[in-house]
């Protein structure tokens, strides 16, 4: 299977995929749908990039939160605010 991931930059002498393909696939990493070797490269980018670190812990926090949300099903919030979460997550990095 060919990877979907096809993006790379140079840092250090190195291939890495960009930071736009860890943002993409964000979500097929979380979810484990990633190829072995596209998780590799996935993890490669995310050893030598802090801010797609601190993005990719946001976004485990969201997805927490709004799993949090829908659990509490007494709660006065809506089940929809997990949902509304990362739908103002996925706008932002549009
Ligand atoms: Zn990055």
């Amino acid at each position: 299977m060919k990877s979907r991931i096809g993006k790379t930059t140079h840092y250090m002498g190195e291939e890495f995929i960009t930071c736009q393909e860890v943002l993409t696939f964000l979500l097929e990493y979380l979810s484990k749908d990633l190829t072995p070797e596209e998780e590799q490269n996935f993890e490669r980018h995310l050893a030598v990039c802090p801010s797609c670190v601190a993005y990719l812990k946001t976004y485990k926090q969201t997805v927490h939160l709004g799993r949090v949300a829908l659990r509490r099903e007494t709660d006065a919030r809506p089940p929809e605010l997990g949902v509304e979460l990362v739908r103002a997550i996925l706008q932002a990095r549009a």
